[in-house]
């Protein structure tokens, strides 16, 4: 024997989901193989709202059915399809979980004025985002980073400003700095040194196929556009960092035998 419930359940199924109470009517009297009590309208009311955390009227017992448009509006769903209906017409599932990162900003007192100094301009395009007719923003970045391992400090001439875009491109060192491509602003100037320190330490810039097997080689002639002052720069920089690496590794070797 079947029960008003899973009357209800099957009618709201059979008209795709959800519905309008005289849908759902309509729909539970075309199912119907015995003679309906004069009161079967309000006894699916009642199973509805019963059955439903949205109604004021729920038994807390089960959770079947959801009102679609706000309880009054008399449309009515299936709980189970409530979330499965929507992403099946128009949401491609993920192939993997995306994840967005707030990075969370907090200003110096120099920073601040630095910013003040440049009526938020970015220094490398100009752009002062609009928040309201009476607010702009921008970051404050600090080129040389502050804290380890850079240890950066907090002076003008390590801060500049930016616009968000351009801000995560140099935190994540991927643009290179050019001095002469900065705008300036009256009363504050960028130290060239920590231009500097951007571009060796905290860019990541790939030299490339050509120039990694032009240094591996010796050879000079694939690199387009190479100079010997280049070429000897790029490759005196790679000796240096593989001394550094060969000396820890043997006083990491050293410290081991002596014990
Ligand atoms: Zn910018």
């Amino acid at each position: 024997m079947t029960t008003w419930r899973s009357e209800v359940i099957e009618a709201i199924r059979e008209i795709g989901g959800q519905g309008t109470l005289s849908q759902i009517y309509a729909a539970v009297q075309s199912r119907a193989s015995r003679h309906l009590p004069p009161s079967w309208q309000a006894i699916v009311r009642r199973e509805l709202e019963y059955n439903s955390a949205d109604s004021q009227s729920h038994q807390k017992k089960h959770d079947l059915f959801y009102s679609v448009d706000g309880i009054g509006a008399g449309v009515w769903g299936l709980r189970e399809l409530e979330m499965t209906t929507p992403e099946a017409i128009d949401i491609v599932p993920p192939e993997r979980t995306q994840s967005s990162v707030y990075r969370i900003l907090r200003d110096t007192e120099m920073a601040r004025r630095v910013k003040k100094l440049h009526s938020d301009r970015c220094q490398l395009c100009g752009t002062a985002l609009r928040l309201a007719a009476d607010a702009t923003y921008s970051e404050a970045h600090h080129i040389r980073p502050l804290g380890s391992p850079h240890d950066g400090p907090d002076v003008p001439g390590n801060i500049m400003v930016l616009c968000p875009t351009h801000h995560v491109l140099l935190d994540y060192g991927a643009i290179e700095l050019n001095m002469t491509e900065i705008n300036t602003a009256q009363g504050h100037t960028i130290d060239r040194q920590y231009i500097d320190y951007h571009n060796l330490n905290v860019a990541r810039v790939s030299c490339g196929d050509e120039i990694d097997h032009a240094l591996a080689s010796g050879d000079l002639r694939g690199v387009p556009g190479g100079t010997r002052p280049a070429f000897d720069l790029i490759g005196s920089l790679r000796n240096f960092c593989r001394k550094i690496r060969e000396n820890t590794d043997a006083n990491t070797a050293l410290a081991g035998y002596g014990r």
